[in-house]
């Protein structure tokens, strides 16, 4: 290459992700059913979403949680991505810093078609969601043959293995 020679633009790909909603409080959109609803459309380039289902609380609180799965397509790194939902989240009333507590949306990183990420303050594949039926049951609905890139485990798989644990009454 000649040193004239302009360089090419950087392409910015657009990928994929899967991220998991929650909410457990009533905001200013309604009940967390709206809520959800309202953070799908704050969120945009979505390409599919499961239903949204009521599941039972983690941790201390008893407030039921309204949960969904959306895939979206873009072409911000998971960093960037991050900033964006914790700006979401900020602007529909969460409070940062109460891991347990009610709140009104929140947003995860599940998955990344890029594979893993790790930086400071950010895991991709999200560290916990392995043992989540309330994540897995929803993801299984739309990507059953994605694989988790850690484990090799299909989502299928690994949402199967919780529904076995989970105690039958
Ligand atoms: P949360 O309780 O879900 O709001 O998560 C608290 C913190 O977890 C966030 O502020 C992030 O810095 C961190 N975190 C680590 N990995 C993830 C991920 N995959 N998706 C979302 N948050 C993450």
């Amino acid at each position: 290459m000649s040193p004239a020679t302009p360089l090419p633009p950087i392409v910015q790909v657009a990928t994929v992700y899967a991220v998991a909603l929650g909410s457990n409080r009533r905001g200013r959109h309604g009940s967390p059913e709206c809520e959800i609803a309202a953070a799908l459309e704050a969120l945009g380039d979505i390409i599919a979403r499961s239903p949204t289902i009521a599941s039972v609380p983690l941790g201390p609180s008893n407030r039921r949680y309204a949960n969904a799965v959306a895939l979206i397509e873009t072409a911000e790194d998971p960093a960037t991505l991050l900033v964006r939902l914790k700006r979401i989240e900020r602007a529909f009333g969460r409070r940062p810093g109460r891991r347990w507590g009610s709140r009104v949306i929140d947003l995860d990183i599940v998955l990344w078609s890029g594979g893993a990420w790790f930086s400071p303050g950010l895991i991709v594949p999200h560290a916990a969601f392995r043992t989540r039926g309330f994540v897995l049951g929803p993801l299984a609905g739309l990507v059953p043959k994605w694989r988790d890139p850690l484990t090799g485990r299909t989502i299928r798989q690994l949402a199967q293995s919780v529904d076995r644990k989970r105690p039958r009454d």
